[in-house]
């Protein structure tokens, strides 16, 4: 057996070598924040103050996220990626320190819950207490009941932060999937506790540039918060979209775009589908990365960050097309879903 300590809240666990880091924390109620539980999103980065050397040679995988999170190795690991080998004193999680959250955990009541499509649901929240501030793109964990265990899944914010009282999420229900199901049966009046908020795929508000924006799906979700924290600031950056969809009964948001174009003189959007019934769509059809190949003026890149959010692939794939037209890695943002 080993001694894992979680400074921060101050408990000590014994676990059996072998056991999954994530287990452990999860158990302990350690209040480190997890989400893709495979060290791509880097959201458990925690920095170990002692036993650095049982959680074993960080990997490649385990590099490159803490790389591109600006986290130094030597420091911060991702527990996700460890099994128990010897004892460990964690400390601060660094989602939390840079989010500004101290773990907090809320009580919210379901104000309402409206269907966007067949399988997208848009879901409102009212925060008791004092409610909470957080920046557009943020994310909040929520608690669903999983049988012994409560399962956490995160969701983006898809409101603006000028409402520290009420926040929406917009949520894909995933086939066999615990959190999504759990949440596309919140109706009205039911309660949970909601964690948060947690991220830094923030917007860059000290920033003049252009924005460009790809989503794909629900991915749409923190998109929508920039976007409105955008018009709520008055802000007269120029502010393209990309969104990507798979057919036309996918469709969602597409009342909300219009009236922002008509709103916001900067904001120009464009919809693709990937698999049309072509006789009820008569706009782009093929990859939402295709907009960026055949869109985006390569003399524009450079002056323009982009914020991408969605599954893993396309995210990559327009990182690469992104840095190929001449956009400085450090002006490209994303947010992995799955
Ligand atoms: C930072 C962050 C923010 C997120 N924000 C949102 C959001 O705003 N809206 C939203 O809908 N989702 C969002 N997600 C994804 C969300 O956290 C869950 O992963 C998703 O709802 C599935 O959870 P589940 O419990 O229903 O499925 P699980 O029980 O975890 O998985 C069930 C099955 O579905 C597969 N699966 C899991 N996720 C997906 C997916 N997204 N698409 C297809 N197959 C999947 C799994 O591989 C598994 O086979 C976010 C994820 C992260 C990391």
């Amino acid at each position: 057996m080993s001694k894992i300590t979680f400074s921060c809240v101050g408990k000590t666990v014994e676990a059996e070598d072998g056991t999954w880091m994530y287990d452990v924390c999860d158990d302990a109620g350690s209040g480190i924040p997890f989400a893709c539980k495979a060290g791509a999103c880097g959201t458990c980065a925690t920095e170990v103050k002692s036993g650095g050397e049982n959680l074993g040679t960080p990997g490649a995988r385990e590099l490159r996220t803490l790389e591109t999170k600006g986290l130094d190795p030597a420091r911060y690991r991702l527990p996700c990626l460890a099994d128990v080998h010897g004892d460990v004193v964690f400390g601060a999680s660094a989602g939390a320190a840079e989010s500004g959250a101290s773990l907090a955990i809320h009580d919210v009541v379901v104000e309402s819950y409206r269907p966007l499509n067949l399988t997208v649901a848009e879901i409102r929240f009212y925060v008791e207490s004092d409610g909470f501030a957080f920046r557009p793109g943020q994310y909040m964990i929520l608690h669903a009941p999983g049988g012994e265990q409560v399962v956490r899944r995160s969701y983006s914010i898809s409101t603006p932060p000028s409402d520290r009282q009420h926040f929406e999420i917009c949520v894909r229900a995933v086939s066999g999937g615990l959190g999504s199901n759990f949440v596309h049966r919140l109706r009205p009046g039911d309660r949970l506790k909601v964690e948060g908020p947690y991220g830094d795929f923030v917007l860059n508000e000290e920033s003049r540039r252009s924005i460009l924006m790809v989503a794909t799906g629900t991915g749409m979700s923190p998109i929508k918060s920039m976007l409105l924290h955008l018009l709520d600031t008055r802000s007269r950056r120029k502010v393209r979209l990309f969104f990507g969809l798979r057919s036309d009964a996918d469709l969602f948001y597409t009342d909300l775009l219009r009236g922002l174009s008509a709103h916001y003189p900067e904001f120009g959007h464009e919809i693709i589908l990937s698999a049309p019934d072509p006789t009820r769509w008569a706009g782009p059809r093929g990859r939402v990365t295709d907009l960026i190949t055949n869109r985006l003026d390569p003399r524009d890149a450079a002056s323009t960050e982009a914020y991408i959010c969605g599954g893993r692939d396309m995210i990559e794939c327009s990182r690469q097309l992104l840095l190929e037209k001449g956009m400085p890695a450090s002006s490209i943002y994303h947010e992995n879903f799955y």
